[in-house]
């Protein structure tokens, strides 16, 4: 898989099908699948028989695939890459799903002040971070790159998108994922499942509590390159998205630098800050996905500023030096699970 926003983060057969029945009602139903460059699992929790149950998750699967090919940017035939052969030319139609991400992507390009940049396409291309093509791009490559990254040059209008300066593109690898959690909820809803589970690597929505009323445990890993990706704390949910990026996600080390795929329009590098990861927990996965992207680039002090705007997001960070902050009621009770983690503030 060449220059894609959704890099397979672990190999496995490409379609997994399992499903596991408990004895006490409702049951558990499981698929997972390789789609949107991650492994995405789906368990719901119902009492109908086996066979809806696994025609709702064949139907889902479906639906996702059919979503892949439109946010792609590795397929030949993606829309997105349709935008690209047009840009600087012409505007083209798009459906309807890819006109909302792009919305929302502008709006928290605006709200980050390009912090988030839906437009970063060009460097994610020359970098090629989590494929096996990744390497350290030329110095008047990426100084070259910078002159068509602006997200203004972005123009939506009436369901069609052009971008305004050839050599453009688009990547929505910082929240797309976000939308298919969100989609994948709405899908489930309209199928009558009220419970379940939503992991689309890193990004997790849980649905309402668990079958016995308790809280999920969504695990928070331990973000140390080089260390075993054991979960470092976890936090008692229901019914939220809890999505992480981090630096130990996709990266290359040359010469004992590590080179990880969250890059920044201003430098055309990868954003360096004190974090190795940010956490955010809310109810809108596509919102949490963009934040903590946006988080990661903008770095603890600016991100504590603009969690402000959002009251009902809560944020975990955690920094170079082992501490971490909160921020948001969510993280109130954060349960650290290795004690080489300290809680700095709430
Ligand atoms: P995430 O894991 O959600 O933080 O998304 C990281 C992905 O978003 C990268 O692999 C790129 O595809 C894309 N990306 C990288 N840098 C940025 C940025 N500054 N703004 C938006 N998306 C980015
Ligand atoms: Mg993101």
């Amino acid at each position: 898989m060449k220059n894609s926003i959704f890099k397979p983060m672990l190999v496995i057969p490409a379609a997994l099908f399992f499903l596991q029945a408990c004895s006490s009602k409702p049951k558990e139903y499981g698929k997972a699948e390789l789609t949107f460059g991650t492994v995405c699992y789906v368990k719901i929790y119902t009492e109908k028989n086996g066979a809806e149950a696994r025609n709702i998750l064949d139907g889902l699967f479906s639906e996702l695939n059919r979503l892949e090919l439109i946010f792609s940017t590795n397929m030949q035939d993606s829309v997105l890459e349709k935008i690209h052969i047009n840009a600087g030319k012409s505007a083209v139609d798009v459906p309807d799903e890819l006109y909302g991400v792009l919305e929302k992507a502008l709006f928290f390009a605006e709200k980050t002040g390009g912090a988030f940049n839906p437009a970063i396409g060009p460097l994610v291309k020359l970098w090629n971070i989590g494929t096996e093509d990744a390497c350290l791009p030329p110095a008047e490559d990426l100084k070259e790159a910078l002159n068509i990254v602006d997200y203004k040059n972005i123009e939506l209008k009436d369901g069609t998108v052009f971008l305004r300066k050839k050599g453009m593109r688009l990547d929505l690898g910082g929240i797309a994922k976000g939308f298919a959690a969100d989609y994948t909820k709405s899908f489930l809803l309209t199928c009558g499942i009220k419970k379940a589970v939503i992991d689309f690597g890193g990004n997790v929505l849980v649905m309402d509590t668990k079958p016995d009323g308790s809280l999920w445990k969504v695990g928070l890993k331990n973000p140390v390159i080089g260390e075993p990706k054991s979960a470092a704390a976890y936090i008692d949910v229901s019914g939220k998205t809890v999505v992480t990026s981090g630096n130990y996600e996709r990266f290359f080390e040359k010469e004992g630098v590590i080179y990880h795929h969250i890059l920044s329009a201003q430098t055309g590098y990868p954003v360096k800050n004190n974090l190795r990861a940010v956490t955010v927990i809310g109810e809108n996965s596509m919102e949490a996905d963009a934040l903590s992207t946006s988080f990661f680039v903008m770095g603890l002090e600016k991100s504590l500023q603009l969690i402000k705007d959002f009251p009902e997001v809560s944020a975990v960070f955690f920094l170079e030096d082992n501490s971490i902050f909160t921020a948001g009621a969510e993280v109130k009770n954060l349960n650290i699970l290795d004690d080489k983690f300290r809680l700095e503030r709430f």
